[in-house]
């Protein structure tokens, strides 16, 4: 079984649409994917037509947007029921927050000299829940900058950075006991992300794991080798499942579908803890 638990189309910052990113998944030889798109579910229906016939089975998700501590983090939801009115209104304010928060943006980076426009992000990013890595592109197609990853830096859209501006982002513990309440899964977004900006301490992680998270993302193209060894440590000591996966938006950034995969075993807890929705077997 190849299970890959994170994965975003162009209903967020991925550039395959629903459909195209259920082709590429069989096409990578995936039994099981992951529709994970910043706060939205905007992208379940069109992915779950597309796996019909497959053999692929899709797991309806989402990653949010958290905040705490001056730390911005993600959390993955996965199985919950999306007509859940508490989960949902949480989740379109961090969406509508995004485009209020994407023109300061915009406007910032112009006061800064790069000739990019509100329209152009617009184009970019489409139908998708707007977001940094759209501003990027704009940044690539005005010559700003060579690649969507050289705009993540202290002169641009880093964490921090001269063009950063912040979007209403959900508490964690308020976010894990959202995702629950509506029968989901809540699992840890690549905990250990250091090159993305400052992570939580594993204090936060056992504060997240008492309010009811299920899982950490071990296995993320950004953990490198200690940090995998400390985080499956640290799910152990707190009894929480470790997953693997990609993280992958199609050709805004160089992961591959599968590249990394979760255990399954894990995939089981998962589906075992999950009451909010069913997987789409195709
Ligand atoms: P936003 O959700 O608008 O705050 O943008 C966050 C997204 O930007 C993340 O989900 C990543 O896809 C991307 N991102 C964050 N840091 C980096 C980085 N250092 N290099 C490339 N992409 C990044
Ligand atoms: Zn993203
Ligand atoms: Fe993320
Ligand atoms: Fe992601």
């Amino acid at each position: 079984m190849r299970i890959d638990l994170h994965a975003h189309s162009n209903a967020s910052d991925g550039t395959d649409s629903p459909a195209e990113l259920v082709a590429a998944a069989v096409a990578a030889g995936l039994d099981v994917v992951a529709l994970t798109d910043h706060d939205t579910v905007a992208g379940h229906a069109a992915a779950a037509e597309a796996v019909r016939g497959t053999g692929l089975t899709l797991v309806p998700g989402a990653e949010l947007s958290c905040h705490t501590d001056g730390v911005s983090l993600h959390l993955l939801a996965y199985l919950f029921d999306p007509a859940e009115p508490a989960f949902a209104a949480e989740r379109e304010l961090v969406r509508t927050d995004r485009f209020r928060r994407g023109r300061a943006i915009v406007e910032r980076c112009r006061e800064l000299g790069a000739p990019i426009s509100w329209e152009q992000v617009e184009r970019i990013a489409g139908a998708g829940s707007v977001g940094r890595p759209h501003i990027a592109s704009a940044l690539v197609e005005a010559g700003v900058v060579a690649t969507v990853s050289d705009a993540f830096t202290a002169d641009w859209l880093a964490n921090g950075g001269r063009a950063d501006v912040r979007k209403h982002e959900t508490d964690p513990v308020e976010a894990v006991r959202l995702v629950r309440g509506a029968g989901g899964v809540p699992v840890f977004a690549h905990p250990g992300a250091v090159k993305r900006g400052r992570t939580v301490s594993d204090e936060v992680i056992a504060e997240l794991a008492a309010a009811g998270l299920g899982g950490l993302e071990v296995d993320h193209v950004d953990h490198d080798e200690p940090t995998r060894a400390h985080l499956r440590g640290l799910a152990a000591e707190l009894g929480l499942f470790t997953t693997g996966s990609s993280d992958y938006h199609g050709h805004r950034k160089t992961v591959r579908l599968g590249e990394h995969t979760t255990d399954p075993a894990a995939y089981e807890e998962l589906l075992a803890q999950a009451s909010g929705a069913e997987p789409v077997h195709g």
